[in-house]
């Protein structure tokens, strides 16, 4: 008998199942890797071997700088939450200057041994193919959910709220356009009950030459591969990759998201337009998240490969400065639409039983991946004892994800994300050099004071 059911051995389902077990609850962790067949055993196509929280590509949990970088905060707001993989991570630790890398093999029979070992935990190698009708349960299936699990998912979450691939346009911080290029407006002034007053894209405009060498440039920049198992990604309408596009010819682009159309450049007023001339071509950005601090290049789907993108995407504009939150990419990669299915503690809004948690609830990367796990296995813990569960302020790293992905995100362009600044509530008053500081120790404090909080709280 068990009290949680966790689907999944990768990064979350582990992390999850670990801070379960060490709150006293009984975990189930099913894992298909490692099966028999009759039991459904599986491989995804990325991972290699039967190990529990496999890393199925660079061996680098990023920076661990945790007073200038993101994700190097969340490493430390994991470790002072005892994380089994930042644990782990330090027991298999290579050296990798300010970043913090790891020996993939002795990692993942770390976790494996630790989680083996433990009273509480049961390891059970099966593949799931259903939702669980009862029972606490936390879906950790990550990027390459299983296909029939990923139906049943489909059928409880509402078509098109589950997505078998992403197609990531770059993300840009805010105050790194250089508003006295660009301008906002929403193209005719068209608004929406949810408009701003003014509009709702920064538009970069672009002369025809500009364009035009624009346009030869995604044509020419060099571009990822997709892999073997990957290449019967469809480009869905609306989400073909913007070189594809451009290799359609020059003026394609002018025809969809770069039409300057219905858009009044204040920068170029005659006496016949003096609210200013339509561009001849446009890079519009869109707003990405509530907070106002991320905007999305809308249309910018792309394989271009990251160097390129940042070096090309800076001759735009406004954009010569610009801080990428997230670059572009295409990729197989299961995700749900959080912001719309889930409710704040990560439950499904449609079988509240059941926790989602790990890359398919829409963050990217290991240790994102795993921080999601851990807040999955402490509200399932609190619950199980009858008690609320408040998350760590938003403040934090491990607070700003979680709001992001349940609710904060743009549902309708939610793609995953990578944890950064840009998800903090801003510090405008801060002066940009010391902005990161004093993000990270605004975060730190207010950990502090949340773990504080939950010591207080009678057991
Ligand atoms: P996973 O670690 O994938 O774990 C999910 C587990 O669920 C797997 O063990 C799988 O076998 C199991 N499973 C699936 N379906 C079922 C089922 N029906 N029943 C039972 N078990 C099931 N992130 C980085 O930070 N750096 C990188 O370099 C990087 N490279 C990547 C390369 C590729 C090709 C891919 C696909 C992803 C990459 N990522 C990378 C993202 C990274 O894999 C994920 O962020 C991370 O592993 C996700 O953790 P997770 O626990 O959500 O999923």
């Amino acid at each position: 008998a068990h009290d949680v059911h966790i689907i999944g051995g990768g990064l979350a389902g582990s992390e999850a199942a670990w801070q379960l077990a060490q709150a006293g609850l009984k975990v189930r962790l099913s894992e298909m890797r490692g099966a028999s067949e009759d039991k459904g055993g599986e491989m995804t196509p990325a991972h290699q071997t039967d190990g529990l929280a496999e890393l199925v590509c660079s061996n680098s949990f990023r920076s661990d700088d945790s007073d200038k970088n993101a994700v190097g905060l969340l490493h430390d707001e994991m470790r002072r939450l005892d994380s089994i993989v930042m644990r782990a991570g330090e027991k298999a630790r290579v050296p990798a200057g300010s970043a913090m890398a790891v020996d993939r093999d002795v990692f993942s029979a770390e976790v494996e041994r630790t989680l083996s070992n433990h009273p509480n935990v049961e390891i059970v190698r099966e593949r799931v193919d259903t939702l669980p009708d009862a029972g606490l349960t936390i879906v950790a299936t990550g990027p390459l959910t299983a296909r029939t699990l990923a139906e049943s998912i489909v059928q409880a979450t509402g078509e098109d709220r589950l997505a078998f691939f992403d197609a990531i346009a770059p993300i840009v911080h805010r105050d790194s356009i250089d508003m006295s290029k660009c301008w906002i407006q929403s193209r005719w002034n068209k608004r929406t009950e949810a408009s701003n007053e003014d509009g709702d894209y920064i538009n970069c405009p672009m002369t025809k030459e500009q364009y035009e060498t624009f346009v030869q440039a995604l044509v020419d920049g060099e571009k990822t591969e997709f892999k073997e198992w990957e290449a019967d990604t469809p480009y869905f309408d609306g989400c073909m990759p913007i070189e594809v596009m451009a290799e359609r010819g020059v003026e394609t682009l002018r025809y969809g998201p770069m039409k300057g159309v219905g858009l009044d450049n204040p920068y170029d007023t005659t006496e016949e337009h003096p609210q200013g001339r339509w561009p001849y071509a446009v890079v519009q950005l869109r707003q990405d998240n509530k907070l106002g601090t991320l905007w999305n290049m809308v249309g910018f789907q792309t394989k271009l490969k990251y160097g390129a993108q940042v070096d090309l995407f800076r001759t735009i504009p406004g954009l010569e400065n610009a801080e990428f939150a997230r670059l572009g990419g295409l990729h197989r990669n299961t995700f749900i639409n959080s912001p719309l299915v889930l409710d704040r503690q990560l439950r499904l809004k449609s079988a509240p039983h059941v926790r989602f948690a790990g890359q398919i609830t829409g963050c990217e990367g290991y240790v994102e991946s795993s921080a999601v796990g851990l807040m999955a296995g402490l509200m399932v813990a609190a619950e199980h004892r009858g008690e609320d569960w408040s998350p760590p302020p938003r403040t934090t790293a491990l607070g700003a994800l979680l709001s992001h992905v349940t609710g904060d995100a743009e549902a309708e362009t939610f793609q995953p994300m990578n944890v950064n600044f840009g998800l903090f509530p801003p510090l405008h008053e801060v002066k940009k050099k010391q902005r990161k500081e004093a993000y990270t120790s605004r975060a730190k404090a207010d950990l502090g004071e949340w773990l504080a909080s939950r010591e207080r709280v009678p057991a």
